[in-house]
This record gives C-alpha cells, sequence and structure tokens, in this order.
C-alpha cells in the first residue's frame, strides 16, 4: 500500500479469553448484530448490549437472544462497557456518540463500523468525552441487506477492517489501538491502519463510485420507455443483473455516504467522466484495440481479486450451482 497505511500491530495474536469483558453496540442492524454474533461466537467478549433506536428492532434482538440486554437508551447500554462500537447510519454518528457520552466510562475503546471516515472521526471525536480512546474504523463487509435478521456471524471472516486511529502516540492510546485490533482478528479479520482521508479516497473507487454507477445505470434502465419493465427483468442475466444487487443496498445508509464524503467522490467521479469519455471516443472511431487494451487490463484487476480471497472464483460468481 501507499506510505499513508500502516501494518496491524505485531503483537496483535489471538489468544483465549475475552478481549473486552464486555462490548455494548449503538445499532443492532445488519452490522451491529453481524459484530455481536461474532464476538460471541469466537469468545472475544464477556457481556454483549446493544441500544437501538428503532422499537421494531429492538423487539428482534431481543427475540433472537444474541445479547444480554437490549436498550432504547443509549448511555443506559455503554455503561461499563470496554468497547462500545457505533453500527448507525454514518450521518447519525455524532448524534449517537452524544447520546452514549454520559454513561461512557474512562478508558473505554469508542469505535464505529461507519462506511466515510473524515467526517465520521470528526464527529465522534467532537461528542467524546475525554478520557475516552477514539479509534475509528470500517470493517469492509456487508451485504445488500438491513436490520437485526440479516446479520450472520461469519460476516468479518477473512475481510479487511480499516482502522484510522488520531494522530496521537501515546503509549495507552496505542495499546488500545492494539487491543482492538486483536478484536478484529479473532473475528478472523484482517487489519490495516490508515490515514481517515486516504480512507475516503480509497473506498470512493472501491465501493462509493461503484455504488453511484449502479444507483444511475438501473435508475436509467427504469426509465427507458422503449424498453418495457418485462424486458429489463427478462434479460437482467446479460449484466444489469449484477447492478442491480448494489442498487438494492440500503437507501439511507448510501444517502449519508455521499453526503459525508462529497470531496472525494466528486474527485473520482471526475476522473471516472474523463475516462468514459475516452472510451465513449473510442467506440466512435472503432479503436478496438484500445477497447481490448483495457478489458485485457480490467480482467486481470479481477483475477487479482479472487486470488486475494475477497471473490468467488466460480463462473457467473457461483451462482449456477445455487440456481
Ligand atoms: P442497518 O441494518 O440499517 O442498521 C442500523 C440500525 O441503527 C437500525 O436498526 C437503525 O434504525 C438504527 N439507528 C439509526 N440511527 C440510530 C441512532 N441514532 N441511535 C441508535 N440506533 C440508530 O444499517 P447497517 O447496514 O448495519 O449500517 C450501519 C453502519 O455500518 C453504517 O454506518 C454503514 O455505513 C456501515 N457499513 C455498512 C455496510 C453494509 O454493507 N451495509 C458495510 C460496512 C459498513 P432504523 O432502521 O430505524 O434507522
Amino acid at each position: 500500500m501507499t506510505d499513508q497505511t500502516q501494518a496491524a500491530p505485531a503483537a496483535a495474536q489471538v489468544a483465549s479469553g475475552p478481549v473486552y469483558a464486555r462490548m455494548a453496540v449503538i445499532g443492532g442492524g445488519l452490522i451491529g448484530s453481524s459484530l455481536i454474533r461474532a464476538a460471541r461466537s469466537h469468545g472475544a467478549v464477556g457481556e454483549v448490549t446493544v441500544a437501538d433506536a428503532n422499537p421494531a428492532h429492538r423487539e428482534r434482538l431481543t427475540a433472537l437472544g444474541i445479547a444480554n440486554a437490549v436498550f432504547a437508551d443509549p448511555a443506559e447500554a455503554v455503561r461499563g462497557a470496554d468497547l462500545i462500537v457505533l453500527a448507525v447510519p454514518v450521518m447519525a454518528m455524532g448524534e449517537a456518540t452524544a447520546a452514549a457520552a454520559a454513561g461512557m466510562k474512562p478508558g473505554a475503546t469508542l469505535t464505529d463500523v461507519g462506511s466515510v471516515k473524515g467526517a465520521v472521526a470528526d464527529a465522534m471525536a467532537a461528542a467524546a468525552p475525554a478520557g475516552v480512546f477514539v479509534i475509528p474504523g470500517h470493517p469492509v463487509a456487508g451485504t445488500e441487506q438491513s436490520g437485526p435478521d440479516a446479520g450472520f456471524a461469519t460476516l468479518f471472516e477473512n475481510r479487511w477492517n480499516i482502522l484510522t486511529p488520531q494522530p496521537r502516540d501515546d503509549a495507552p492510546y496505542q495499546a488500545a489501538v492494539e487491543k482492538l485490533t486483536e478484536f478484529w482478528m479473532r473475528l478472523g479479520a484482517r487489519v490495516e491502519l490508515m490515514d481517515a482521508a486516504h480512507h475516503d479516497l480509497v473506498l470512493a473507487v472501491t465501493s462509493h463510485l461503484p455504488h453511484l454507477i449502479a444507483y444511475n445505470i438501473v435508475g436509467t434502465a427504469a426509465d427507458l420507455e422503449e424498453v418495457t419493465q418485462g424486458e429489463v427483468m427478462k434479460f437482467s442475466a446479460g449484466g444489469f443483473r449484477d447492478f442491480t444487487r448494489i442498487a438494492a443496498s440500503d437507501p439511507v445508509m448510501w444517502r449519508d455516504v455521499f453526503l459525508s464524503n462529497k470531496d472525494a467522490v466528486l474527485e473520482i467521479l471526475g476522473r471516472f467522466t474523463e475516462d468514459l469519455q475516452a472510451l465513449s471516443r473510442a467506440i466512435r472511431w472503432g479503436e478496438g484495440d484500445k477497447l481490448q487494451a483495457l478489458f485485457t487490463r480490467t480482467r486481470e484487476i479481477r483475477l487479482g481479486i479472487v486470488a486475494a480471497g475477497q471473490e468467488s472464483a466460480e463462473p457467473n460468481f457461483g451462482r449456477d450451482k445455487r440456481e
């Protein structure tokens, strides 16, 4: 990676016994409930509490029985917690930190799972009480589903979790970063440390722009008057179907991602638009060699992602075997 990233601390070893005696999760949806399930199944935490603003989700969390206690009030949920994880939409992170602040104990670690880091890190740091170690994070793992029932324990296995620690080098803070790294590794995740601004640029390319393209192409197809909705469904296996999975992602979550990572997304979108213009020109002027060279390069990137264990090597994403 670039010089803005660092390997996770070498001392992070998988050990036995809980890494944190008590974890509180604010937001028990897809990511929050997956984290609870994963932490429990790996014995990485002793007790777990969860707070959620949605009464129906609280009811489901209680029925699922994955936490020791379910709360409406974040401050009650975090009381006595050694690890506090915010798993709410990006633009609710500051508000969730402020709502939980009164219950946070000094020496606790406060982290999050938000898909944007710069704006979230600032909001968390502004609202967290002194003496709490704020270590923003983003597990690069998820699905297009939401809510407590969508979570599962293996979500983070072999996936990257990016931590964007504050620029502090005091020993207690470093120890807190090492402990959080150990926690994520216990769940089977890989950990990388990175500057928040660099995270937002990298994720603008690898996640935010692909979602924007998917939302746009599905919207364009839906608006085409000459092509009926029936034909869009019928012939979707020609590539469109793969965009629809991404375009089914949570509308609130993604609204927040684009509004909070505006600068990086607009920068990458500008470059993308230029490259699209170049492709359009190559098609117009019959420059097949240019098209073929690009498509050959992009196929190699796909093979690299499969080789890195971040995607299935099965043709058609392994769907043919399932269908
Ligand atoms: P989700 O399934 O919708 O879960 C979020 C939960 O938090 C919902 O139950 C929501 O209730 C609740 N909530 C919202 N605001 C709250 C507040 N202020 N206090 C307490 N609870 C609140 O969303 P998710 O997919 O788990 O996403 C959570 C975070 O993970 C987001 O920041 C997202 O960027 C990040 N992330 C998501 C993915 C992914 O693939 N989904 C991947 C990596 C990271 P309502 O439903 O009523 O709003």
